[in-house]
């Protein structure tokens, strides 16, 4: 109930610089019939009855979440159970991760004879979307679902009537997909070894977790996404900073801190407005990075609990506009972040650095002190600042896999057609090979933990430029699985669909979700 609360305070909440910041100004850039087209599409609307109905479809699909999540953690308990007596489970499928691609993979594999497990090391189906509060950058449009699970149950349309949902919403979606898959998650549970062994001429793979469980499986899925956080600066006392920075943070995840990633800022953030507590930033803050993190980080801060300094200075790194015109047209017609960045630009509060972080220093006072290069014209720009936010990315848990069971660097691309994109052959996943013997081993890097998928030419035709996004992925991720258990495929659509459906109640998903899970495969 606390949190439904809160959601309203948080999309009630636009700051006093997003309230004072005449958005209209932005039809001088992008045109005014352009701009009636944003201002409907765009998630940061002024009229109560459009945020009413906002925090009113998010709070349904949090009674959505709370429903699935205690149903897979009863799943979850019932297979722990089943297999208390065993000293090692053995498995033919061992899923790493419980995002989107362990989701699709579940799909696939709750149909098909082999035993399948998830493991997650946090407690949550879907943590990048349920951990923050921010809304998503792929559309769910009338006619095309960024969000498609083959096989799977409903859209993601079901819990928003807008085209950028909540990212709560997304994870609702994909919670869903994993519990009607009937592929139980173990949640909590670390995976910390994984040894190679012989088997009966066929070689297994034996895990550890950190909570003391041992598997022995003949498959391996490797979801794990994106990675950890981490930083890409290369200054070693930057970086040694960053880590005590995050480790605060593990520690005192409530607290802000001087360093922080899209990630922690976000997570804090949620856990701050859940108390109704404000954020106070401190005047210099500087935003490294200016991929979609960045973007994110800058929007969140346009909420009314968060503090502004009335001389808020960001320099953003990374970022070259100077204006923004100069930003609208980097964007080349992806519009989804103008709305959140105009303001900042509209009161002059960005300062753009170009090039890469070169050196980094606190001072005594407690600010930080840093030059970037241009890595073209060589040119070293220095500045200060009080808070860093680092959204330069993350660390693959792929690299120490590889070591763990002696892989070679150089992966196998499993090649297959995608029908619903025209594509009789597109890599679907990626395959570790022996670095000793070079053969194939059973070990299956899917989605963004497998790098970039989709070719280049691909996505230029693609609505979803992203080529880690769920659009980009998960269909492959289904193909691939159904081609390597021997099923027939799901139907794929690529998320076309003739009309939108409306939003549905929670009483109503959870009745569907029941009906679904009554079902034999
Ligand atoms: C902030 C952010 C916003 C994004 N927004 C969008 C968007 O709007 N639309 C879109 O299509 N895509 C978006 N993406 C990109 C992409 O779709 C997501 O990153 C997606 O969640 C990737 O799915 P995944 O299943 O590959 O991995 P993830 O969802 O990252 O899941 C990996 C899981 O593996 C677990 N794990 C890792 N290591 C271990 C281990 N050793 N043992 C056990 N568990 C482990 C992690 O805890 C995690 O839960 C976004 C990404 C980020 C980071």
């Amino acid at each position: 109930m606390k949190y439904i609360q809160f959601l309203f305070i948080f999309f009630n909440s636009s700051s006093a610089l997003y309230a004072n910041s005449d958005i209209s100004c932005l039809s001088h850039y992008v045109g005014r019939n352009q701009l009636i087209y944003h201002i409907k599409n765009l998630p940061f609307s002024s009229d109560s009855r459009v945020i009413k109905k906002q925090a009113f479809e998010v709070s349904e699909s949090m009674k959505v979440s709370d429903w699935v999540m205690t149903e897979l953690r009863k799943k979850s308990f019932d297979f722990l159970n089943e297999n208390s007596k065993k000293e090692i489970i053995d498995l033919d499928f061992l899923c790493l991760g419980a995002g989107p691609q362990c989701a699709a993979a579940s799909l696939v594999l709750g149909h098909s004879k082999f035993s399948s497990l998830v493991v997650e090391r946090s407690d949550y189906v879907a943590k990048t979307f349920a951990e923050k509060d921010f809304y998503i950058n792929s559309s769910e449009l009338d006619q095309l679902s960024m969000h498609q699970f083959p096989g799977g149950l409903g859209d993601l349309a079901d819990y928003t009537s807008f085209e950028f949902a909540h990212s709560q919403q997304l994870a609702t979606h994909i919670q869903v997909q994993q519990l009607i898959s009937k592929v139980p998650v173990l949640f909590n549970t670390e995976v910390v070894e994984i040894k190679k062994v012989e088997d009966r001429e066929a070689i297994k793979f034996l895990f550890k977790t950190k909570n003391g469980l041992r598997f022995r499986v003949k498959n391996i899925l490797v979801g794990s996404g994106l990675g950890d956080i981490a930083t890409k600066v290369s200054d070693p006392n930057y970086r040694d900073f960053f880590s005590s920075q995050y480790e605060l943070h593990i520690k005192q995840p409530k607290q802000l801190q001087l360093v922080m990633t899209t990630d922690t800022f976000l997570v804090t953030k949620k856990l701050m407005d859940c108390e109704s507590r404000v954020m106070t930033l401190p005047r210099r803050i500087a935003v490294i990075g200016d991929g979609d993190g960045s973007k994110i980080v800058l929007e969140s801060l346009l909420t009314k609990s968060v503090v502004l300094h009335p001389e808020t200075e960001i320099i953003w790194v990374g970022n070259e506009y100077k204006d923004f015109s100069d930003f609208y047209r980097s964007t080349k017609g992806f519009t989804r972040y103008l709305q959140g960045i105009f303001p900042f630009y509209e009161k002059r509060m960005i300062t753009g650095v170009k090039g890469y972080i070169q050196s980094w220093k606190k001072n005594s006072d407690g600010s930080f002190s840093m030059t970037a290069e241009d890595v073209v014209t060589k040119k070293v720009s220095d500045f200060t600042s009080d808070m860093i936010i680092d959204s330069t990315g993350y660390v693959s848990f792929v690299p120490t896999l590889k070591q763990w069971i002696g892989a070679s660097q150089t992966l196998k691309d499993e090649v297959g057609e995608l029908n619903e994109l025209d594509l009789k052959s597109t890599v679907l996943a990626r395959r570790m090979v022996d670095s000793v013997t070079s053969k194939e081993l059973n070990v299956y890097l899917l989605g963004a933990s497998a790098g970039n998928l989709a070719s280049r030419a691909e996505l230029m035709n693609s609505p979803n430029k992203n080529p880690v996004s769920i659009f980009n992925t998960v269909p492959r991720t289904s193909s691939f699985l159904s081609y390597l258990t021997q099923t027939s495929k799901f139907p794929s659509y690529r998320g076309k669909k003739s009309s939108r459906q409306k939003v549905i109640s929670s009483y109503e998903m959870i009745e569907r979700i029941k009906l679904k899970l009554a079902e034999v495969n």
